[in-house]
């Protein structure tokens, strides 16, 4: 587990290559997220706005005539014109950055053109994080990637626009569940409060993360919701198996005519389980091709359980790719949690 904060001297390093650099490539995590896009964004307006040549991108970009097709609640996210599809990432970069990427799998067939820039360097704040960059701003204790993010543009001298501040806003948010979870302090707030100054219509961006679902995605919030209640519930009164899970099947976001972004508020919906330790939600993406989302109440530290499982993750909010029959990642999953429960569940 990473556990080594970047130091001045390690800021200073980076700066230094910024301003050295023409061409800056800044890349976030497949499938990306509030933080990850927000980084990304806020990164490149930041870079842009002291005349660096920014290209910004993300493994697997699905794009709709052209552009890049976003999940629906992040749309109004500001410098999507930064955007550039993978394939037309130059290999030559002077520098390559990325945002909330805890490993070289997560930034997908980027990592190529990363390599080939000049220096790669990693901000991030996953524990998991494998030390993959040659510059690593990597701390655990960030509530959110955009936190370091702001703290790198505070000592580039960048202006905070209203721009930068929505998307900052973006990655804190949504990684703080608005502002709940634990790594949530008094500086978080101070940060918030600057960037509501910046002018940010916090309103709207949060009807917009939070409050804004089409009726396709309610009746997959429903379906989740009822499998995990009457069918799949796999809650043990007496202690063993704590956790609560449920699925989403390809052919389920099919009939509802929704990708596979459509899947990601669920878990939040299903954590809220107060007799589980653990919940679970296993996405299928592509048939027979999983992604398991993992949170925890607290008792329980589920990024290293997902990292035994191959991906990573937080304490209370971690993830892991799977593949084959539901039945086996299910089988996998109990069996890595039988495993450990003795150690981190309470009893
Ligand atoms: P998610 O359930 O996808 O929202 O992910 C929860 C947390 O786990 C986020 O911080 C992700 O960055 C992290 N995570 C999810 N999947 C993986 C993975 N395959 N490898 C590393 N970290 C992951
Ligand atoms: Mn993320
Ligand atoms: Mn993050």
């Amino acid at each position: 587990m990473w556990d080594t904060k970047p130091g001045e001297a390690d800021w200073q390093k980076l700066v230094d290559r910024i301003l050295s650099a023409d061409t800056i490539l800044l890349v976030a995590h497949v499938e990306p997220d509030g933080d990850a896009l927000g980084s990304v964004l806020a990164l490149g307006l930041g870079l842009r706005s002291l005349g660096r040549r920014v290209v910004v991108s993300y493994p697997e970009m699905e794009l709709v005539a052209g552009i890049p097709r976003l999940p629906r609640t992040l749309r109004w996210i500001p410098g999507q014109d930064l955007l550039v599809p993978p394939g037309e990432v130059p290999d030559d970069a002077d520098l390559a950055i990325s945002c909330d990427a805890s490993s070289e799998d997560r930034v997908g067939e980027l990592i190529g053109p990363m390599r080939s820039a000049g220096v790669l360097a990693v901000l991030d704040h996953h524990p998991s994080y494998t030390g993959f960059g040659d510059l690593s701003l990597v701390d655990p204790d960030a509530p959110a990637a955009a936190v370091l993010v702001l703290e790198l543009l505070d000592l580039l001298g960048v202006e905070l626009t209203r721009e930068i501040a929505e998307c900052i806003y973006a990655g804190v948010s949504t990684d703080t569940g608005s502002f709940r979870f634990g790594s949530t302090t008094a500086e978080t707030h101070e940060l918030a409060a600057r960037l509501h100054r910046a002018g940010i219509a916090h309103d709207r961006i949060s009807a917009e993360l939070y409050d804004t679902r089409s009726l396709a995605e309610q009746r997959l919030l429903g379906l989740t919701l009822l499998r995990a209640m009457l069918e799949t519930v796999e809650l043990d009164s007496g202690g063993s198996l704590r956790f609560v899970w449920s699925h989403v099947t390809a052919a389920d976001r099919g009939e509802l005519g929704l990708g596979t972004e459509s899947a990601e508020p669920l878990i939040g919906v299903l954590r809220r389980t107060m007799e589980a330790d653990m919940a679970a939600v296993i996405k299928e993406q592509t048939e027979g091709d999983w992604r398991v989302s993992l949170r925890s109440r607290g008792g329980m530290d589920v990024g290293s359980l997902a990292f035994e499982l191959g991906g990573g993750g937080h304490r209370l909010a971690a993830g892991y790719p799977a593949h084959g029959a539901l039945v086996d990642v299910v089988a996998g999953l109990r069996a890595a949690l039988t495993r450990r429960r003795t150690d981190d569940v309470p009893h």
